[in-house]
């Protein structure tokens, strides 16, 4: 099949290189020129474990390929994806959908013979008719359907998630369009990968409920470690307790500074926005945005308190950036408001990241000292702080560590690892809902 992928970026670039590793002819387009000069080089604009050689066999194999000019290629595809940014909006946090609707217009004038338009990214509810409205007013003659696909896909580990995925859902009443989209999902049926037939409104009220019940998830924990702190009880030994209950589950249950990244902040908001807008809204949704905001500075007081009740004139070291590990992406990543919590206090960062420095440098405020690695970024601090999860920090030296340092504190936002461990290395060590009664 031939398949056009607007959109190459996280979600785009990695359905693209996948549709295209089951067999299927793929075109990736971008409007970045820069992004698709780079893939055209072999270069991977992105970090995601994998998707270099992925993309550079299917490239080689000449079912892959990049342009910055959508026209030729969706006159001549059957799927038209499109997997462009839905940011939060700037003022009220309803999904801006301005890339969506442009992409939609641009597919609109280049359309020829019959072809689905297929909404990856994650959209409001309606968004598909709005879609369907633009094209229909520009192109009264076209031939084409709008499906809502939405991606579940975890940055991380998004060509697994991809390659097996727990559910396909898909989201058309229109036989023809459902057929089709069975075409192109069908090397998947091997995998024995759910597929979920759905109403178009409903594929797309599917994404954000999971995402926002995943939040949900997050945050109930993080109140519970707080409650765990206070009560002397681990927090731990609590996800455990309820995650074998299969009702639960224990994915999605551990405690730390928020979630973050590009999907569940802007997509809890917009829930928020959309249930509003109906008339219904919900309360619990509202809820879980508003504790994790608060939750991130919080984290900034926690360090503020191991360092004594002042970071004035103290020089912290920041371990990990991005929102979690084996991704560059820093997106709503909680080290945003961490840093600059704690430069409000008067302290000096120094930081380091293994892939999410070069975004981090745009995004965090000036005066970060960016280093090369852990023990270089803990030189001369007062304090380190793990804030992601990387597995390079899981097995830190703490006699190097204690030796460069200034004094040797160690807050362990992520509980990576076991309290005695640390203060037997001569550690202060603080952690996330593990209280000790004191
Ligand atoms: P991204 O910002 O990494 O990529 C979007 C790309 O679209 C950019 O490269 C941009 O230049 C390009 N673009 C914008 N308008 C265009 C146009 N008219 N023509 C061609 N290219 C255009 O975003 P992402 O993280 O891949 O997310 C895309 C969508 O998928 C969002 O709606 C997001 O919520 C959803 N999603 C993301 C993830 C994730 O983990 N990143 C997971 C599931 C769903």
């Amino acid at each position: 099949m031939k398949i056009v992928m607007v959109g190459s970026g996280y979600v785009g670039l990695v359905s693209g290189a996948c549709f295209a590793d089951f067999g299927h002819e793929v075109v990736c387009v971008d409007k970045m020129e820069s992004k698709i000069a780079a893939l055209k080089q072999g270069e991977i604009p992105i970090f995601e474990p994998g998707l270099s050689e992925l993309v550079r066999s299917n490239t080689e194999a000449k079912r892959l390929s990049f342009t910055t000019d959508l026209a030729g290629p969706v006159a001549q595809a059957d799927a038209v994806f499109i997997a462009v940014g839905t940011p939060s909006r700037r003022g009220d946090g309803f999904a801006d959908l301005s890339y969506v609707y442009a992409a939609a217009r641009e597919i609109a004038h280049a359309l020829d013979g019959y072809t689905v338009i297929v909404t990856k990214s994650t959209v409001p509810v309606g968004t598909g008719d709005e879609v369907e409205r633009i094209i229909r007013e520009l192109r009264p003659d076209a031939d084409f359907a709008v499906v809502s696909n939405p991606e579940f896909l975890r940055e991380g580990a998004a060509i697994d998630d991809f390659k097996r995925p727990d559910r396909i859902v898909i989201g058309t009443d229109d036989p023809r369009a459902q057929t089709l989209m069975a075409d192109v999902y069908r090397p998947l049926y091997l995998n024995s990968a759910p597929i979920l037939n759905t109403s178009r409104r409903t594929a797309e009220l599917t994404k954000y409920a999971a995402n926002a019940f995943l939040a949900t998830k997050i945050t109930f924990i993080n109140e519970m470690a707080d409650l765990c702190e206070q009560v002397g009880a681990n927090v731990q030994d609590v996800a455990r307790g309820m995650g074998l209950d299969n009702r639960i589950g224990s994915k999605f249950l551990h405690a730390g500074p928020g979630y973050g990244g590009s999907c569940f902040p802007k997509d809890t908001l917009a829930l928020i926005k959309t249930a509003q807008d109906y008339g219904t809204p919900s309360r619990i949704v509202e809820a879980v945005a508003s504790v994790n905001d608060l939750r991130k500075r919080a984290m900034a007081k926690k360090v503020v308190a191991a360092c004594g009740g002042s970071v004035r004139g103290k020089t912290i070291a920041v371990l990990g950036l991005t929102f979690k590990p084996n991704t560059d992406d820093m997106r709503d990543a909680p080290s945003l408001s961490i840093v600059t919590a704690l430069q409000d206090g008067g302290a000096t960062i120094r930081a380091f990241d293994p892939e999410g420095m070069e975004q981090a440098k745009g995004m965090l405020p000036g005066g970060v000292v960016y280093c090369n690695d852990a023990y270089e970024c803990v030189e001369g601090a007062h304090a380190a702080v793990i804030v992601t999860e990387w597995n390079i920090f899981r097995a830190l030296d703490f006699q190097r560590l204690k030796a460069t340092m200034a004094a040797p504190v160690l807050i362990d936002l992520r509980n990576v690892y076991r309290a005695e461990q640390v203060r037997a290395k001569g550690f202060t060590y603080v952690d996330v809902g593990r209280g000790v009664l004191a």
